[in-house]
């Protein structure tokens, strides 16, 4: 689903990628974890075509990201491209962005009409659907003001799933929440990986969730894989010290 052949990235002086190479099968649940500036924000960003790379290639679905083939030869990607790139991913931020005038259940539906044209009443029942799997049937009518922390980031996770990416991309999803908060949002993300055949990447710092969530962990460092593999090899056996470092800080 996911190919990185040979991806460098750099801002200016700093590499932040280093000749990454990367294959997700569909499917497939991935957990990044690393020390922060390790690059694994980018990798979601450069997925979601909000940054672009150095050099190197990606491949999603079969398709080039950040290029297009064009008389067999690789050419920067056209906006017509990256759009419909972009339009099989979803992704959801640290901080929720909700459109603070809609409604939770308007929030979910607007993107599906505008984007993909989909008529209201089918929008509406994906939303309530949704809205029931992410446990908020009863908040359909309140606005983002009205909703605690944790509720607005289930709303945000809805919406996204609501335009069926084939991709799903989780940035530290409860790092701006209360404590108290954050559980009630790894456990739809623990359901949903368990339930969903949708590709998801999350990049956290809840080592517990990652265990849970992940068929396979990245530990990076420094823009490179130091270390992947199943959660219990990762968490229980790392082979590398730089994995057991940063483990450690975290028991
Ligand atoms: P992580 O998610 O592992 O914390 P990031 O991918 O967010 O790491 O960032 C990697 C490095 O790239 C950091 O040092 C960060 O400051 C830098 N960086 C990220 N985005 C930009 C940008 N737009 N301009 C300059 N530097 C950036």
């Amino acid at each position: 689903m996911i190919e990185f052949q040979n991806v460098h990235k750099s801002f200016g002086e700093l590499k932040v990628l280093d000749d990454l190479n990367l294959h997700v099968e569909p499917g497939e649940k991935l957990a990044l974890i690393g020390p922060s500036g390790s690059g694994k924000t980018t990798i979601l960003r450069i997925l979601m075509t909000l940054e672009t790379l150095s050099s190197g290639r990606i491949i999603v679905d079969g398709d080039y990201l950040w290029h297009e083939e064009k008389g067999g030869r690789l050419v920067v990607a056209s906006d017509a491209h990256l759009h419909k790139m972009r339009n099989g991913i979803g992704m959801v931020f640290q901080h929720f962005n909700l459109f603070p005038h809609l409604t939770a259940i308007q929030n979910i539906e607007q993107p599906q009409i505008l984007v993909r044209k989909t008529s209201k009443i089918e929008a509406r029942e994906k939303a309530m659907e949704l809205l029931g799997l992410v446990g908020l049937s009863d908040k359909q009518n309140h606005f983002p003001h009205e909703l605690s922390g944790g509720q607005q980031q289930r709303v945000a996770i809805a919406r996204s799933l609501a335009m069926d990416p084939k991709i799903m991309l989780f940035d530290e999803v409860t790092s701006a929440l209360d404590p108290e908060l954050v559980d009630e949002v790894l456990n739809v993300l623990r359901r949903l990986a368990a339930d969903s055949d949708t590709t998801m990447l999350t990049v956290t710092h809840e080592m517990h969730f990652a265990r849970d969530f992940a068929d396979r962990v990245l530990f990076f460092d420094k823009g490179k894989i130091v270390e992947a593999g199943k959660p219990e090899e990762i968490f229980t056996h790392p082979k590398e010290e730089r994995t057991r470092n940063f483990l450690s800080k975290f028991i």
